[in-house]
């Protein structure tokens, strides 16, 4: 009898004790544990997936231009146009020149042969010097992601027009957070983070995202595109045109000379 008292006795506590042991885990799983897109991960844990090792890039200068990452496709080093064509696929024609492409007007824009989704966009540009003309006559080009969503491009230094298509405005859509135009003749940048629009069907499910720094100061933070940015035609339907998941980077002639240089791309998950 006395044995059989002890077994009980013996079970119960290596019950109790596993109950513990339970507690305890998931008090640790709720404290000390935290869930990642690849598990869940003890905090500090050495064994966590570290980030590739990249050589960043260097900055440019008013004279040179600066290096792109080391994980970064580069679009445009300055030497040439492969890699770039016209609208319809025939080489492109815009100028090429001490280091930079210039657009020419009436020739049309210039798209990447490379297509791209979601992204970080680097673009170096330089509106022409002495400044001439108004309002959009004045330094227009634009960046255009998946050849349809246009970052303005626009000598908006001490130049007035309206402000959804000043530059660094997303053309039609939202105004920029401030002016940090340089003058014209100066370099200026654009760094882009921008988030594409899945499609389901003929719907947009998720609609596109635009973060924007211009020369380093942040002018749109995680903007949500409402719809197409075409010239009036298509804001007054406000919405989305299904199209492919990767698209062409895209160079505006609008009839400007704008000059273009050190412009680099690294591609991101939706
Ligand atoms: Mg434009």
């Amino acid at each position: 009898m006395r044995t059989i008292l002890q077994c009980v006795a013996v079970c119960w506590l290596i019950v109790l004790a596993g109950c513990a042991t339970q507690q305890a885990g998931k008090k640790d799983r709720k404290f000390q544990y935290v869930e990642t897109d690849t598990g869940w991960w003890l905090i500090h844990d050495m064994n966590r997936p570290a980030p590739a090792v990249i050589t960043p890039g260097t900055n440019s200068t008013s004279s040179s231009a600066g290096k792109a990452p080391s994980d970064a496709i580069v679009l445009f080093d300055g030497t040439d146009l492969s890699g770039w064509t016209s609208r319809d696929g025939s080489p492109a024609k815009w100028i090429i020149r001490d280091g930079y492409m210039e657009s020419v007007k009436r020739s049309g824009p210039v798209k990447t042969e490379g297509e791209f989704g979601s992204c970080q966009l680097h673009v170096e540009f330089e509106t022409p010097s002495p400044a001439k003309g108004s309002g959009q006559g004045r330094g227009n080009s634009g960046v255009f992601l998946m050849a349809n969503y246009e970052i303005q491009i626009l000598d908006s230094y001490d130049n007035i027009t309206y402000p959804d298509g000043q530059c660094g405005a997303l053309y039609g859509r939202a105004v920029p957070l401030v002016n940090a135009c340089r003058k014209p003749g100066e370099w200026q940048s654009y760094d882009i983070i921008f988030h594409r629009p899945l499609f389901e069907g003929k719907k947009v499910i998720r609609k596109a995202t635009f973060t924007v720094f211009h020369n380093g100061v942040l002018i749109h933070d995680h903007v949500v595109l409402q719809g197409g940015t075409g010239w009036r035609g298509k804001h007054a339907i406000s919405d989305y045109e299904p199209h492919k998941d990767k698209l062409p980077v895209m160079l505006q002639d609008h009839g400007n000379p704008v000059r273009f240089r050190n412009i680099w791309i690294r591609e991101l998950a939706d």
